[in-house]
């Protein structure tokens, strides 16, 4: 056993859907403190069966997780998967010091693609991915710091010094919170990464309320009507909304871990 195959990192969760052969690995711990932060509300992939429709239930909180993957035992848990889409999330997997050694338990699946969904706040290995997806917060300052904490300086840095590389894809995604990160805020997100590369694609996502915060979810009218105005700043701008479990999954999900 080689020395870093002993060493924990922070994966807490790994799901497969091997209809697609599409591995999702989560791990924990960020270095941004969103209000609004998904993971209070569900930690583990809302795809689950189990997970899938009680997101929607208006008190339902999941509980933390208290387990963590060496490196070796993850590459033993992806070995015999034929891995074709390996995806990258949870909170920050950048922030894990050991998230190359993580990329690495990949390297014998040929043809595999990884994508990392980031904040942006640290620059990620940019050569061993194929895709970075960057959850722009906010734009304007006070905002994103009321949002999350931190300062957007480095995370726009970073956006436009990957787009000015282009050594993996690039996307953006953003949050609609009416009253909060509202239409006039996605806008103008959509102009900067528009002044940065009017090519990049954008989603807006659609706002799942978090128990104990103020803020309701955006109508699917309300979500539509912003991304048709986004389009006119950015062509490839597409939105997300939720349609509360109705929309049974195309593909099977399973836990790995
Ligand atoms: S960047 Fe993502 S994981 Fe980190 S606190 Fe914000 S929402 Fe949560």
């Amino acid at each position: 056993m080689k020395e870093k195959d002993s060493s924990q990192t922070r994966v807490y969760h790994i799901t497969w859907a091997g209809a697609y052969g599409v591995c999702c690995m989560f791990f924990w711990g960020c270095n941004l403190q969103c209000r609004i932060c998904l993971l209070k509300k569900e930690a583990f992939d809302c795809h689950l069966p189990e997970n899938r429709l009680r997101i929607y239930e208006r008190e339902y909180e999941s509980g933390r997780p208290d387990r963590f993957l060496t490196v070796g035992r993850i590459r033993e848990l992806l070995d015999p998967l034929p891995v074709k889409q390996a995806v990258f999330m949870g909170a920050e997997p950048v922030c894990d010091p050991l998230f190359p050694a993580v990329l690495d338990c990949l390297a014998g699946s040929k043809n595999c693609r990884s994508i990392l969904l980031t904040n942006g706040m640290k620059m990620p290995p940019l050569f061993s991915l194929n895709e970075i997806v960057f959850s722009l917060k906010a734009f304007t300052p006070s905002l994103h710091r009321d949002y999350t904490g931190r300062d957007n300086r480095t995370i726009l840095k970073n956006f436009a010094a990957i787009a000015s590389r282009r050594p993996a894809a690039l996307r953006a995604e953003t949050v609609l919170i009416p009253g909060y990160v509202d239409e006039g805020e996605v806008l103008r997100i959509a102009a900067f990464i528009a002044s940065v590369d009017p090519g990049i694609p954008l989603r807006i996502d659609a706002y799942l309320p978090i128990p104990g915060l103020p803020w309701r979810a955006p109508s699917p009218g309300e979500i539509q009507a912003l991304a048709d105005r986004a389009k006119r700043i950015l062509p490839n701008t597409t939105c997300f909304y939720g349609d509360e479990g109705r929309t049974e999954l195309a593909y099977e999900v399973e836990r790995i871990f």
